[in-house]
Protein backbone atom coordinates (compact mmCIF):
# COMPACT_ATOMS: atom_id res chain seq x y z
CA UNK A 1 0.00 0.00 0.00
CA UNK A 2 1.26 3.65 -0.79
CA UNK A 3 1.66 6.27 1.80
CA UNK A 4 -1.02 8.82 2.24
CA UNK A 5 0.99 12.41 1.41
CA UNK A 6 -1.20 13.42 4.87
CA UNK A 7 -2.26 11.43 7.59
CA UNK A 8 -3.84 13.22 11.01
CA UNK A 9 -5.07 11.73 13.90
CA UNK A 10 -7.13 13.33 16.67
CA UNK A 11 -5.46 16.86 15.87
CA UNK A 12 -6.37 19.66 18.03
CA UNK A 13 -5.73 23.15 18.16
CA UNK A 14 -6.41 25.40 20.79
CA UNK A 15 -5.94 29.32 20.99
CA UNK A 16 -6.04 31.49 24.27
CA UNK A 17 -7.51 34.35 23.32
CA UNK A 18 -7.53 37.04 26.69
CA UNK A 19 -9.43 34.68 29.39
CA UNK A 20 -11.19 32.60 26.94
CA UNK A 21 -10.22 29.32 24.98
CA UNK A 22 -10.94 28.82 21.38
CA UNK A 23 -11.12 25.42 20.19
CA UNK A 24 -10.32 26.05 16.70
CA UNK A 25 -9.79 22.13 15.75
CA UNK A 26 -11.32 19.65 17.65
CA UNK A 27 -9.77 15.89 17.08
CA UNK A 28 -10.30 15.69 12.90
CA UNK A 29 -9.02 12.77 11.57
CA UNK A 30 -8.12 13.40 7.98
CA UNK A 31 -6.22 11.41 5.27
CA UNK A 32 -5.51 12.83 1.90
CA UNK A 33 -4.18 10.62 -1.06
CA UNK A 34 -1.69 11.85 -3.47
CA UNK A 35 -3.61 13.52 -6.59
CA UNK A 36 -6.71 14.62 -4.96
CA UNK A 37 -8.71 17.84 -5.42
CA UNK A 38 -10.18 18.45 -1.69
CA UNK A 39 -12.25 21.08 -0.60
CA UNK A 40 -12.41 22.52 2.56
CA UNK A 41 -15.98 24.18 3.21
CA UNK A 42 -17.73 25.85 6.12
CA UNK A 43 -18.75 28.93 8.00
CA UNK A 44 -16.25 31.50 8.89
CA UNK A 45 -14.77 30.02 12.19
CA UNK A 46 -15.27 26.88 11.60
CA UNK A 47 -11.92 25.95 11.66
CA UNK A 48 -10.49 25.72 8.34
CA UNK A 49 -7.59 27.97 8.13
CA UNK A 50 -6.50 26.36 11.44
CA UNK A 51 -6.18 22.44 9.52
CA UNK A 52 -4.95 24.41 6.30
CA UNK A 53 -1.94 26.15 8.45
CA UNK A 54 -1.26 22.95 10.73
CA UNK A 55 -0.62 20.66 7.07
CA UNK A 56 1.33 23.20 5.67
CA UNK A 57 3.52 23.16 8.76
CA UNK A 58 2.98 26.89 9.54
CA UNK A 59 1.47 26.00 13.24
CA UNK A 60 1.81 23.23 15.53
CA UNK A 61 -1.61 21.23 17.10
CA UNK A 62 -2.07 21.24 20.79
CA UNK A 63 -2.79 17.42 20.60
CA UNK A 64 -3.02 14.94 18.27
CA UNK A 65 -0.59 13.78 15.30
CA UNK A 66 0.32 14.24 12.09
CA UNK A 67 2.33 12.59 9.05
CA UNK A 68 3.47 13.99 5.47
CA UNK A 69 4.08 11.18 3.23
CA UNK A 70 4.64 8.99 5.90
CA UNK A 71 6.98 11.07 8.42
CA UNK A 72 5.97 12.55 11.20
CA UNK A 73 5.54 16.38 11.55
CA UNK A 74 3.93 16.75 14.27
CA UNK A 75 7.27 17.99 16.67
CA UNK A 76 9.52 18.91 13.88
CA UNK A 77 11.84 22.16 14.28
CA UNK A 78 11.69 24.36 11.90
CA UNK A 79 14.86 23.69 10.59
CA UNK A 80 13.78 20.15 9.68
CA UNK A 81 10.82 21.31 7.87
CA UNK A 82 12.50 22.19 4.72
CA UNK A 83 11.16 19.48 2.71
CA UNK A 84 7.88 20.01 3.75
CA UNK A 85 8.30 24.07 2.77
CA UNK A 86 9.22 22.74 -0.55
CA UNK A 87 6.47 20.48 -1.18
CA UNK A 88 3.79 22.60 0.14
CA UNK A 89 2.27 25.68 -1.22
CA UNK A 90 0.05 28.63 -0.71
CA UNK A 91 -2.10 30.71 -2.49
CA UNK A 92 -4.15 33.16 -0.65
CA UNK A 93 -6.71 35.27 -0.88
CA UNK A 94 -5.67 38.98 -1.59
CA UNK A 95 -2.86 39.17 -4.06
CA UNK A 96 -2.36 42.84 -2.91
CA UNK A 97 -1.37 42.59 0.65
CA UNK A 98 0.53 38.52 -0.50
CA UNK A 99 2.75 40.31 -2.82
CA UNK A 100 5.42 42.76 -1.74
CA UNK A 101 4.44 46.34 -3.50
CA UNK A 102 8.14 47.42 -3.85
CA UNK A 103 9.57 43.68 -5.24
CA UNK A 104 9.37 43.16 -9.08
CA UNK A 105 7.63 40.82 -10.08
CA UNK A 106 10.20 38.78 -10.94
CA UNK A 107 12.22 38.60 -7.70
CA UNK A 108 8.84 38.10 -5.85
CA UNK A 109 8.03 34.64 -8.06
CA UNK A 110 11.57 33.75 -7.62
CA UNK A 111 11.89 34.80 -3.66
CA UNK A 112 10.99 30.54 -2.40
CA UNK A 113 13.60 29.32 -4.68
CA UNK A 114 15.69 31.57 -2.29
CA UNK A 115 14.55 30.42 1.40
CA UNK A 116 17.55 28.74 2.93
CA UNK A 117 15.21 26.06 3.77
CA UNK A 118 13.85 25.45 0.54
CA UNK A 119 16.59 25.63 -1.33
CA UNK A 120 18.44 22.76 0.11
CA UNK A 121 15.60 20.55 -1.61
CA UNK A 122 16.43 22.17 -5.06
CA UNK A 123 18.76 20.85 -7.67
CA UNK A 124 21.52 22.23 -7.61
CA UNK A 125 22.10 25.39 -9.69
CA UNK A 126 18.70 25.67 -10.51
CA UNK A 127 18.54 28.48 -12.99
CA UNK A 128 16.09 31.19 -11.18
CA UNK A 129 15.41 33.08 -14.95
CA UNK A 130 14.61 29.76 -16.61
CA UNK A 131 12.23 28.81 -13.82
CA UNK A 132 10.78 32.36 -13.94
CA UNK A 133 10.15 32.19 -17.64
CA UNK A 134 9.09 28.60 -17.61
CA UNK A 135 5.97 29.53 -14.51
CA UNK A 136 5.12 32.90 -16.24
CA UNK A 137 4.44 30.69 -19.20
CA UNK A 138 2.18 28.21 -17.59
CA UNK A 139 0.06 31.42 -16.02
CA UNK A 140 0.05 33.15 -19.19
CA UNK A 141 1.51 36.46 -18.06
CA UNK A 142 3.88 38.02 -20.68
CA UNK A 143 7.69 37.00 -20.89
CA UNK A 144 8.68 40.96 -19.91
CA UNK A 145 6.30 40.46 -16.31
CA UNK A 146 9.61 39.88 -14.19
CA UNK A 147 10.69 43.55 -14.52
CA UNK A 148 7.15 44.96 -13.65
CA UNK A 149 5.93 45.85 -10.34
CA UNK A 150 2.35 44.51 -8.91
CA UNK A 151 0.44 47.26 -9.11
CA UNK A 152 0.90 47.45 -12.89
CA UNK A 153 -0.79 44.59 -13.16
CA UNK A 154 -4.90 44.00 -12.92
CA UNK A 155 -6.29 42.30 -10.08
CA UNK A 156 -6.64 39.05 -12.06
CA UNK A 157 -3.20 39.13 -12.98
CA UNK A 158 -1.94 39.57 -9.79
CA UNK A 159 -3.11 36.68 -8.33
CA UNK A 160 -1.62 34.87 -11.70
CA UNK A 161 1.48 36.55 -9.92
CA UNK A 162 1.08 34.54 -6.89
CA UNK A 163 0.36 31.16 -8.31
CA UNK A 164 4.02 31.67 -10.61
CA UNK A 165 5.47 32.29 -7.09
CA UNK A 166 3.42 29.14 -5.88
CA UNK A 167 4.52 27.11 -9.15
CA UNK A 168 8.49 28.19 -8.55
CA UNK A 169 9.75 25.12 -6.60
CA UNK A 170 7.59 22.64 -8.08
CA UNK A 171 5.94 21.59 -5.13
CA UNK A 172 3.82 18.78 -5.07
CA UNK A 173 0.47 20.41 -3.14
CA UNK A 174 -1.03 23.28 -3.56
CA UNK A 175 -2.91 25.07 -0.79
CA UNK A 176 -5.04 27.66 -2.21
CA UNK A 177 -7.26 29.59 0.65
CA UNK A 178 -10.24 31.55 -0.63
CA UNK A 179 -8.28 32.20 -4.03
CA UNK A 180 -11.06 34.00 -6.18
CA UNK A 181 -12.86 35.72 -3.43
CA UNK A 182 -11.08 39.16 -3.67
CA UNK A 183 -11.23 39.01 -7.17
CA UNK A 184 -14.11 40.88 -9.80
CA UNK A 185 -16.36 38.02 -10.14
CA UNK A 186 -15.70 38.77 -14.04
CA UNK A 187 -12.38 37.38 -13.75
CA UNK A 188 -12.97 34.75 -11.38
CA UNK A 189 -13.59 31.76 -13.90
CA UNK A 190 -10.33 32.26 -15.62
CA UNK A 191 -8.40 31.91 -12.22
CA UNK A 192 -10.44 28.94 -11.34
CA UNK A 193 -9.85 27.55 -15.07
CA UNK A 194 -6.13 28.15 -14.73
CA UNK A 195 -5.87 26.37 -11.45
CA UNK A 196 -8.00 23.44 -12.80
CA UNK A 197 -5.31 23.15 -15.58
CA UNK A 198 -2.30 23.26 -14.14
CA UNK A 199 -3.28 21.08 -11.50
CA UNK A 200 -4.08 18.82 -13.87
CA UNK A 201 -1.06 19.51 -15.89
CA UNK A 202 1.49 19.25 -13.49
CA UNK A 203 -0.20 16.13 -11.17
CA UNK A 204 -0.45 18.45 -8.03
CA UNK A 205 -2.39 17.62 -5.25
CA UNK A 206 -4.50 20.33 -4.37
CA UNK A 207 -6.24 21.79 -1.21
CA UNK A 208 -8.98 24.44 -1.73
CA UNK A 209 -10.35 26.52 1.48
CA UNK A 210 -13.22 28.86 0.45
CA UNK A 211 -16.88 29.35 1.75
CA UNK A 212 -17.85 29.37 -1.55
CA UNK A 213 -19.30 26.18 -2.38
CA UNK A 214 -19.25 27.10 -6.12
CA UNK A 215 -15.76 27.42 -5.75
CA UNK A 216 -15.46 24.13 -3.93
CA UNK A 217 -17.45 22.33 -6.97
CA UNK A 218 -15.28 23.46 -9.89
CA UNK A 219 -12.09 23.03 -8.39
CA UNK A 220 -12.19 19.91 -6.44
CA UNK A 221 -13.30 15.98 -6.66
CA UNK A 222 -13.51 15.50 -2.37
CA UNK A 223 -15.02 18.05 0.00
CA UNK A 224 -14.68 18.05 3.61
CA UNK A 225 -17.51 19.87 5.65
CA UNK A 226 -16.32 21.85 8.78
CA UNK A 227 -18.68 22.88 11.61
CA UNK A 228 -17.15 23.89 14.81
CA UNK A 229 -13.53 22.14 14.64
CA UNK A 230 -14.92 19.15 13.52
CA UNK A 231 -15.07 17.63 9.74
CA UNK A 232 -18.85 16.68 9.85
CA UNK A 233 -19.23 15.40 6.52
CA UNK A 234 -16.89 14.04 3.81
CA UNK A 235 -17.10 12.41 0.67
CA UNK A 236 -16.65 12.79 -3.03
CA UNK A 237 -17.68 16.20 -4.11
CA UNK A 238 -20.91 15.35 -6.31
CA UNK A 239 -22.03 12.82 -3.57
CA UNK A 240 -22.28 15.39 -0.84
CA UNK A 241 -23.67 18.01 -3.61
CA UNK A 242 -26.73 15.41 -4.24
CA UNK A 243 -27.36 14.05 -1.32
CA UNK A 244 -26.11 15.98 1.87
CA UNK A 245 -25.90 13.87 4.62
CA UNK A 246 -26.00 16.60 7.40
CA UNK A 247 -28.87 19.23 7.89
CA UNK A 248 -25.49 22.09 8.53
CA UNK A 249 -24.34 20.87 4.98
CA UNK A 250 -27.74 20.93 3.43
CA UNK A 251 -28.16 24.82 5.03
CA UNK A 252 -24.70 25.78 3.66
CA UNK A 253 -25.54 24.13 0.33
CA UNK A 254 -29.00 26.15 0.25
CA UNK A 255 -27.18 29.62 1.36
CA UNK A 256 -25.68 29.33 -2.30
CA UNK A 257 -28.00 31.67 -4.27
CA UNK A 258 -27.79 34.23 -1.53
CA UNK A 259 -24.17 34.14 -1.43
CA UNK A 260 -24.06 34.71 -5.19
CA UNK A 261 -26.57 37.54 -5.30
CA UNK A 262 -25.19 39.22 -2.30
CA UNK A 263 -21.45 39.03 -3.59
P1 LIG B 1 -12.06 29.66 9.31
O1 LIG B 1 -10.85 29.58 8.49
O2 LIG B 1 -13.02 28.52 9.07
O3 LIG B 1 -12.76 30.99 9.22
P2 LIG B 1 -10.23 29.73 11.55
O4 LIG B 1 -9.44 28.47 11.47
O5 LIG B 1 -9.62 30.98 11.04
O6 LIG B 1 -11.65 29.48 10.85
O7 LIG B 1 -10.66 29.99 13.05
C1 LIG B 1 -11.23 29.00 13.91
C2 LIG B 1 -11.42 29.59 15.31
O8 LIG B 1 -10.14 29.81 15.89
C3 LIG B 1 -12.12 30.94 15.31
O9 LIG B 1 -12.91 31.01 16.48
C4 LIG B 1 -10.97 31.93 15.39
O10 LIG B 1 -11.37 33.11 16.03
C5 LIG B 1 -9.95 31.16 16.22
N1 LIG B 1 -8.56 31.55 15.87
C6 LIG B 1 -7.95 31.31 14.68
N2 LIG B 1 -6.68 31.74 14.70
C7 LIG B 1 -6.47 32.27 15.93
C8 LIG B 1 -5.35 32.90 16.59
N3 LIG B 1 -4.17 33.06 15.96
N4 LIG B 1 -5.52 33.33 17.85
C9 LIG B 1 -6.67 33.16 18.50
N5 LIG B 1 -7.78 32.59 17.96
C10 LIG B 1 -7.68 32.15 16.69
Amino acid sequence: MTEPLYRAEQLTRRYRNGGTEVLALDHVDLTIEPGRRLGIVGESGSGKSTLVRLLAGLDRPTSGRIWFEGTEITDLPERRLGFLRAAVQMVFQDPRSSLNPRMRVGDIITEPLRSRLVRRQLPDGIDHARRLAEVLDAVDLPTDSGGRYPHEFSGGQRQRIAIARALAPKPEILIADEPVSALDVSVRAQVLNLLTDLVAAQGLTLIVVSHDLMVVRHLCDQLAVMRQGRIIEQGDTETVYSRPGAEYTRALLAAIPRIRTAG
